[in-house]
């Protein structure tokens, strides 16, 4: 017989599937012996009282052996022969619009800019060993996109819980852990993602796909308002409908659209910086306890929204136990961002801290129309590059000191390996930033006393949050306002943000461009 049953148990009693059984044994009065397996369907951690509880819903086998599939599978046949699809990037909307179209019978063809995931992992490690940026190959370009050396947090605000079941289980059917089905908070880890994503392209080359690397898409090919294809940095040309799925640090892509007179639109995006605290604080305040998480809890999360003037002032892309990562896509830029192992073991928990950012708050960059978010970020991505020394080094500064507009003469030590350096982030920010951080992370000291801290530090500066652009697209056929046969994707084209929705919002473009003949 296999039961669905309900637990709330201490953190030690879900600590192992044998502690489990013991659990359920007791609670449900069933003889242990007689319960062969479990499956946990859902898990979370409710941190809300001083004793913390972990809630699960599970399948409990008795007397029965399990037989059926821990994920579902999905079927990719031989599209070889099908007719085409160009895919302009190999990130999670790509990647992802890839498998969908092999479902539907088309032959998906990627074309990357940069390198595959592999060789990818060599340039990130030149960033901090040699404060080099490759512009093709970094924390942002390359196979698996953005998120291919992230923390791999796979939860979104999407409503849409059938697809983001989908997208998880197509990650579990490539080598991600079945726990990513059943946690509350699923995460798969930058050591091991690399691997899912390595799985899935060879899933895609089975199938009879194609992925160029090294190749980078320089022009959209358009003949009277209907995409032809695509042409390349070496004069290659791809002719099919094309899913632009570019993400949001290819600004070279924006400048070319723009150029060519292919609508756009600007759009709120945020800014910040990254906020790292020693692990065990964050531990100490999100479980309420002075000795931190023990044995049996994982390292804490935070997340703080507030509203400042008018805007919103609030955490991004929480890692706990993780790193802080140089995430520039060019020379002459400094850029940060967060990353963990999937044993989120790091002695740091970092965030983003920005402020939401709507076109009317940057009206000095007005003569840039459409592309002033990204002439605002450029800018201050320089700033912060002259201010760390015109190195990868990153301007930092304690978080009271901020808050209390003093230099700091010391800084803790920091997961950043390019380094860091002493920098008056207070006074060399856009003011209407920095005033709103002020008021925010006051607040948030206040709700969680020990937030506000001088062991905080702050990384200047996070700007890609999400994309200043979009480029629009109809809601029923999802291809471009104009421009038949294109179609914008991901979070590049201002429809996704995240691992997950930029996945399923792939697998919605490749479910249009499908049908386009
Ligand atoms: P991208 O992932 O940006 O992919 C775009 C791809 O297009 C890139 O591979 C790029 O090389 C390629 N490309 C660009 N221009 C061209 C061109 N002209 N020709 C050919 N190819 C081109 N999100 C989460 O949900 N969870 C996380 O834990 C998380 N952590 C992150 C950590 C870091 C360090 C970073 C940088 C991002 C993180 N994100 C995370 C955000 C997430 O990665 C993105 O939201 C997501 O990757 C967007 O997917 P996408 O496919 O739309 O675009």
């Amino acid at each position: 017989m296999i039961k669905e049953l309900k637990i709330r148990v201490l953190p030690k009693q879900a600590s192992s599937e044998y502690n489990i059984i013991q659990a359920v044994s007791q609670e449900y009065a069933i003889d242990l012996s007689s319960i062969k397996a479990i499956r946990v369907l859902k898990r979370s951690i409710d941190a809300r009282q001083r004793q913390v509880m972990i809630n699960m819903q599970l399948k409990v086998y008795i007397n029965e052996i399990p037989t059926d599939d821990e994920y579902i599978h999905t079927y990719y046949d031989d599209v070889s022969d099908k007719s085409p699809v160009i895919i302009v990037g190999a990130g999670p909307a790509g990647l992802f619009a890839a498998l969908r179209l092999i479902e539907l019978g088309r032959r998906p063809i990627i074309i990357e800019r940069g390198k595959n995931v592999h060789e990818r992992r060599k340039d990130i490690a030149r960033i901090s060993r040699e404060q080099i940026v490759n512009s093709e190959s970094n924390y942002s370009f390359g196979e698996g996109g953005a998120g291919a050396f992230s923390d791999g947090k796979l939860y979104t605000r999407s409503k849409k819980r059938g697809s983001v079941d989908r997208i998880l289980n197509i990650f579990c059917q490539h080598g991600a852990d079945t726990s990513i089905l059943a946690d509350a908070h699923p995460h798969i880890g930058t050591d091991k993602l690399p691997v899912v994503i390595e799985n899935i392209r060879k899933q895609i080359e089975k199938s009879g796909g194609e992925i160029h690397f090294e190749t980078r898409m320089d022009k959209l090919l358009i003949k009277n308002d209907e995409i032809i294809g695509v042409e390349t940095q070496n004069g290659k040309e791809f002719h099919a409908p094309v899913i632009l799925a570019t993400g949001h640090s290819a600004r070279d892509v924006y400048y070319h659209l723009y150029e060519s007179g292919i609508e756009l639109e600007s759009k709120g995006f945020a800014v910040g910086v990254r906020l790292e605290h020693p692990q065990h604080l964050i531990d100490q305040l999100q479980y309420h306890n002075p000795k931190g998480r023990g044995e049996y809890l994982p390292a804490a999360e935070y997340s703080f929204v507030a509203q400042v003037n008018g805007r919103g002032v609030y955490s991004f892309c929480m890692c706990p136990g993780g790193f802080v990562v140089p995430a520039a896509s060019g020379p002459n830029q400094i850029v940060v961002n967060g990353m963990s192992p999937s044993n989120r073991g790091s002695v740091w928990a970092n965030s983003g801290m920005v402020v939401e950012i709507r076109p009317e708050d940057i009206d000095q960059y007005s003569r840039y129309g459409v592309l002033s978010g990204i002439k605002f970020q450029e800018e201050l991505e320089y700033q912060c590059y002259v201010n760390g020394n015109c190195k990868q080094t990153a301007p930092a500064q304690r978080m009271t000191d901020f808050v209390n507009k003093k230099v700091s003469f010391d800084l803790p030590k920091s997961s950043y390996t390019p380094g860091v350096i002493s920098s008056p982030l207070h006074f060399w920010m856009p003011e209407f930033i920095t005033s709103r951080l002020r008021e925010g992370f006051s607040y948030f000291g206040k709700i969680s006393k020990g937030f506000l801290t001088r062991e905080a530090l702050m990384i200047g500066v996070e700007t890609r949050t999400s994309s200043p652009v979009r480029i629009p697209r109809y809601k029923g056929n999802m291809q471009h306002v104009r421009i038949k046969g294109l179609y914008p994707c991901g979070e590049g084209a201002g429809y996704a943000g995240g691992i997950v929705s930029a996945a399923i919002d792939g697998e919605r473009c490749a479910e249009a461009a499908a049908q386009y003949m």
